[in-house]
C-alpha cells in the first residue's frame, strides 16, 4: 500500500511524534529564507539605482506587478510539486529536492546582477513549489485519522513557520540596511542551508512518513491516465475546452504588458480544473467525492483571505515606507521590520487562539474548520479598519502613526490563526491519500491566486487612493465571511462527519494505517 504509516515504533516529544519537530525546524529555516528575502524584495526593487546601497529603481506600479506574479507563482508551483510527490518520489524526497533548489536560488540572489536576480526568483519559485505543500502533507501524515492532536500539531508547525519569519524579518532587514541588499539575500541562503542540514539530520524520525508511493498495478490515477480519460469524457472535455477558449480570449483582450502571463495562468487553471474533474470521477465513494467538493469550495475562502492578507508585503509595505511616521525613540524603524509584527503576534497568540477553539469544541459549540475559516476572514478583514484610520490621518496631517499598522497586523494575525493552520489540517483530514499532496498543492495555489489578487487590488490604489481600497477590502471580507457562515450547514453536511468524534489517539497504539484512504470511510 502506498504511504502506509506505521507509527507503532515512533517516539514522542511533548506528546507529539518527534518527526513533527524535525519538520518544524526545517520549515522554520525555509520560511526564514523565504520571508527574509520577501521582506526586502519590494523595497529593493523600488529603491533608486544609485547611492551606497542601490536598488533596481523600478516604478512602484511595476514592482507591485512583479511582486504579485512572484507571490502567485511561488504557490502555484505547489501543484506540480504535489503531483511529483504523489506520483513519483514521495513527499520526503520532494522536500529534499525543494530544499536543495532553494539553497541555489537564494545563493544566486546574493550576486549583484539583474539576470541573477530573475534567475534566483525563478529557482525560489521551483524550490518552494516542491517543498511547501509536501512538508505540510507530511505533518498531517504523522497523525492517525480522528486524532484530535492533529490540529494542535499544525498549530505547533505554524509557530515554526512564523518563528522563521520573525527572525528573518528582523535580521535580514537589518543586514540589508547596514551591509547591503545582497548580503540580506545571502543571509536568507545560509538559513536555507541550515534547514537542509537539519532535515537530513532528522531523517530517522521520519521513516514512516512521506515515502515514495508504491506502484499500484493498473493504477488508474496517474495524471497522464486521468487526462487520457478526460479526452473520452464528453461533459468534462467540453467544460475544459470552453474554459481554454475563455482563457485565451480573456488573456489576449487584456490591455496590459503582462497579458501573455495571464494567458498562461488562465490556461493552467483550465487544465487543472479538467484534472480536478477527473480526480472527482476517479474517487470511488460518494463520501470521498463530497469531501473533495467541500475542500474545493473552501479554497474560495482561501483566495479571498489571502487576497486581502497579502497586502502586508505589497500596498501596506509601500504605505509604511512612504506615509508612516516610523520613528521610535529617535530611531527610524526599517519598513521591512513591520512585517515581523505578524510573525511575532503568531508566536505569542497561536496557543491561546487554538485553546479558545478547543474549549468551544469541548462545550459542544460550533468550531468546525469551515466556521473558523469564515470567522478568521472576518477578523482579518476588520483589521483594515485601522488602515482606514491611518489613511485619514495621513490626509489630515501628512503622516500617520505606526499604531494603526500595529493594530491592523494584530487583527490580521488573529484572523490568520483562525483560518490558516486550520485549513492545512482540514485538507489532511479530507483528502484521499493518493491525492493528498495534490490537494495541498491546490490549496497553496489558491493562496497564491489570492496573492495575485492582492497585487491587482494594491495596484488599483494608484487610481483610487488607499482610503477607498482599504475600505473596500474591509466591506468585502466582512460580507463574504458572513455569507460563508450562512452556508455552513450544507457545507458541513458534505464533510460527512470528518471532524466529529475526534479524540486523542496515541500513535503507539497504532499498528499501521493510511490517511483518509477510501477504505477508511
Ligand atoms: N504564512 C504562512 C506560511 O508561510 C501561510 C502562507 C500561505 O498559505 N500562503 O506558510
Amino acid at each position: 500500500m502506498s504511504n502506509v504509516l506505521d507509527t507503532s515504533k515512533e517516539s514522542t516529544f511533548m506528546g507529539h511524534p518527534k518527526g513533527l519537530f524535525v519538520l518544524f525546524f526545517t520549515e522554520m529555516w525555509e520560511r526564514f529564507s523565504y520571508y527574509g528575502m520577501r521582506a526586502i524584495l519590494m523595497i529593493y526593487m523600488i529603491t533608486e539605482a544609485v547611492g551606497d546601497n542601490p536598488g533596481m529603481g523600478m516604478l512602484e506600479k511595476d514592482a507591485l506587478a512583479i511582486y504579485g506574479w512572484y507571490i502567485m507563482l511561488v504557490y502555484v508551483m505547489s501543484i506540480p510539486g504535489g503531483i511529483i510527490a504523489d506520483k513519483f518520489i514521495g513527499q520526503k524526497k520532494a522536500v529534499l529536492v525543494g530544499a536543495i533548489i532553494l539553497c541555489a536560488g537564494h545563493g544566486v540572489l546574493a550576486i549583484e546582477n539583474d539576470t541573477a536576480f530573475y534567475s534566483g526568483l525563478g529557482l525560489i519559485i521551483l524550490g518552494v513549489g516542491m517543498l511547501k505543500p509536501n512538508i505540510s502533507t507530511m505533518v498531517g501524515g504523522l497523525y492517525k485519522p480522528g486524532d484530535i492532536r492533529r490540529d494542535k500539531g499544525f498549530s505547533i508547525f505554524y509557530i515554526g513557520i512564523n518563528l522563521g519569519s520573525l527572525l528573518a524579518t528582523i535580521f535580514v532587514s537589518l543586514v540589508a540596511k547596514y551591509y547591503g541588499w545582497h548580503a540580506g539575500f545571502g543571509l536568507a541562503g545560509i538559513a536555507m542551508l541550515a534547514g537542509l542540514l537539519f532535515y537530513l539530520a532528522g531523517q530517522k524520525h521520519l521513516t514512516f512518513v512521506g515515502n515514495k508511493p508504491e506502484k499500484v498495478k493498473n493504477d488508474e490515477s496517474s495524471i497522464g491516465k486521468l487526462y487520457g480519460k478526460l479526452l473520452k469524457s464528453p461533459v468534462q472535455l467540453v467544460i475544459t475546452g470552453i474554459l481554454l477558449i475563455i482563457s485565451f480570449v480573456a488573456g489576449l483582450s487584456m490591455d496590459s504588458f503582462d497579458k501573455w502571463g495571464y494567458v498562461a495562468l488562465f490556461v493552467f487553471i483550465s487544465l487543472v480544473t479538467g484534472l480536478l474533474m477527473m480526480v472527482y470521477k476517479d474517487l470511488k465513494s460518494k463520501v470521498m467525492q463530497d469531501r473533495f467538493v467541500v475542500l474545493l469550495l473552501s479554497f474560495l475562502i482561501v483566495i479571498v483571505f489571502w487576497g486581502a492578507f497579502e497586502q502586508a508585503g505589497g500596498l501596506m509595505s509601500i504605505y509604511t515606507e512612504n506615509k508612516t511616521d516610523r520613528f521610535l525613540f529617535g530611531w527610524e524603524v526599517p519598513t521591512a521590520m513591520f512585517q515581523s509584527l505578524n510573525a511575532a503576534f503568531i508566536t505569542i497568540f497561536a496557543v491561546g487562539v487554538a485553546g479558545i477553539w478547543a474549549r468551544r469544541k469541548l462545550k459542544g459549540k460550533e468550531s468546525s474548520s469551515l466556521f473558523k475559516m469564515a470567522i478568521g476572514t472576518m477578523i482579518m478583514g476588520s483589521g483594515f479598519i485601522f488602515m482606514i484610520f491611518a489613511a485619514t490621518e495621513f490626509e489630515n496631517s501628512g503622516s500617520s502613526s505606526m499604531i494603526w499598522l500595529i493594530l491592523a497586523y494584530l487583527f490580521h494575525t488573529i484572523g490568520e490563526l483562525c483560518a490558516s493552520p486550520v485549513a492545512l489540517s482540514f485538507i489532511t483530514k479530507l483528502s484521499p491519500i493518493k491525492y493528498g499532496s495534490l490537494m495541498m498543492g491546490v490549496y497553496f495555489a489558491a493562496t497564491g491566486l489570492g496573492g495575485k489578487v492582492s497585487g491587482i487590488v494594491g495596484e488599483a490604489a494608484s487610481s483610487f487612493g488607499e482610503y477607498k481600497i482599504f475600505a473596500g477590502i474591509t466591506i468585502f471580507t466582512m460580507v463574504f465571511g458572513f455569507l460563508m457562515i450562512l452556508l455552513l450547514k450544507p457545507l458541513k453536511r458534505l464533510t460527512h462527519g470528518a471532524e466529529d468524534n475526534e479524540r486523542e489517539i496515541h500513535t503507539d497504539e497504532t499498528e499501521g494505517f493510511e490517511l483518509a484512504d477510501e477504505s477508511n470511510v
